[in-house]
């Protein structure tokens, strides 16, 4: 699948480091990596409706990562999914009596344009999950020859994942049993389901339904995948055994990042899967969750038909720190266009404080897990001297402009 078009990030002078991130496994902030390379897989859309500020909140997250990387010197790859098939999907499609391959079809499309005009950098590889079909079913067999995995007796066709079959299960979300049965059921698990071996077991091959979409899995018989193993599997072909990130928002903290980890090592025997599993906070709005329940979702698409900056949309999510669930307001966006236009202001004046000064600063908030209210707070103060004309530096507003383009993505 073809990703999105990207921009060119101006050059920085100088030299930077690597970002520290907080990992979730160990909880804690450490360093991601010496060089000279990165892997980065963040989970992304499942396309049944339009990317919201809570998707755009998490993809920035791991723009910022990427960018931060490649200041850092760093080659970066980074891979993202599409979850092309999926029950949501399906449950939308039937919905709506529309086809479940133009629903997705359409809403990658306008996620992609979305992408794009908050300037986020494209992945290396952006892969669909019906296009993976025929490796993750063979990793499902891999599992079930390798006694990790089985299928339901029930004739449904259904295989699932045995937890037991990796010693560390509930390491990377550090939860205790009774709060994973809880999000396990809340989350798209089936903890209540009979013929399990554990309430926990994760599904991996769904055996097909009438009115069902359905592949061939070879020995698992017709069916389409779980969630879990698709993510597990285009991570493992395209960035090896083992990640630097694997990201996502913290609604994927558990099961998913913690099911998707197990089954690569198992697949691999390597442990642990990603050195870091990061997890962006979730956008609110108004002081209540955003969630397709509420109906109370705001996209991003919607926002750009109003003719909003998608700038501004980007400055307004990282004046909150992205790992904090945050909330969303008319304000927040105000005061993000306020801020673009004083920056944008700024931007023209003859002279400021010195830029150099400025780009240590900002690298150095960012540095440390991604401090963006800092950054923006560092570069408001520069601002408000430069609009009061109390520098002599005249390179400095050019400076202050590509910082900004090339280290929180906001183009000028
Ligand atoms: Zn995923």
């Amino acid at each position: 699948m073809d990703a999105w078009t990207g921009h060119e990030v101006p050059k920085l002078p100088g030299n930077a480091t690597p970002p520290e991130l907080y990992d979730s496994s160990r909880r804690g902030v450490f360093p991601t990596t010496s060089g000279p390379a990165a892997t980065m897989y963040v989970c992304g859309i499942t396309p049944y409706d339009a990317t919201h500020l809570g998707h755009a909140a998490t993809m920035i997250t791991f723009d910022l990562v990427q960018r931060l990387w490649r200041d850092a010197g760093i080659d970066v790859t980074y891979v993202q999914n599409v979850t092309d098939i999926d029950d949501p999907l399906l449950e939308r499609a039937n919905r709506d009596g529309e086809d479940w391959i133009v629903l997705a079809m359409r809403e990658t499309a306008l996620f992609r344009e979305d992408m794009e005009a908050l300037r986020m950098i494209p992945p290396a590889h952006y892969v669909g999950a019906v296009e993976s079909i025929p490796a993750i079913a063979a990793h499902v067999r891999e599992l079930i020859a390798g006694g990790a995995a089985y299928t339901l007796d029930d004739g449904t066709g259904d295989v699932y994942f045995s937890i037991a079959a990796t010693p560390s299960f509930g390491y990377e979300s550090n939860l205790t049993r009774p709060e994973m049965l809880t999000l396990s059921a809340e989350r798209g698990g089936d903890p209540e389901r009979p013929g399990k071996r554990d309430p926990l077991d994760p599904l991996l091959w769904r055996g097909a339904r009438d009115g069902e979409p359905a592949w061939d899995g070879g020995d698992l018989g017709p069916g389409r995948p779980g969630w879990h193993i698709e993510c597990a599997t285009i991570a493992l072909g395209l960035l090896g055994n083992r990640i630097d990130v694997q990201g996502g928002g913290n609604d994927l903290l558990y099961p998913h990042h913690e099911c998707s980890a197990a089954h690569a090592e198992r697949l691999t025997g390597e442990s642990p899967f990603a050195t870091h599993y990061v997890h962006a906070g979730m956008i609110g709005l108004d002081g209540e969750k955003m969630s397709k329940s509420k109906g109370n979702l705001v996209f991003v698409s919607r926002l750009r038909g109003d003719g909003v900056d998608p700038m501004a949309i980007r400055l307004g999510l990282l004046t909150g720190h992205y790992r904090s669930d945050r909330q969303w307001t008319d304000e927040t966006l105000k005061s993000g266009e306020q801020r673009l236009a004083r920056w944008r202001a700024a931007a023209e004046a003859p002279t400021g404080p010195s830029g150099e000064a400025l780009l240590a600063a900002v690298r150095e908030a960012l540095h440390h897990d991604l401090d963006a209210p800092r950054a923006i707070a560092i570069v408001d103060t520069w601002v408000e001297a430069a609009l009061t004309a109390t520098g002599t530096d005249p390179e400095a507003p050019k400076l202050m402009s590509r910082t900004v383009d090339a280290l929180l993505g906001i183009r000028l």
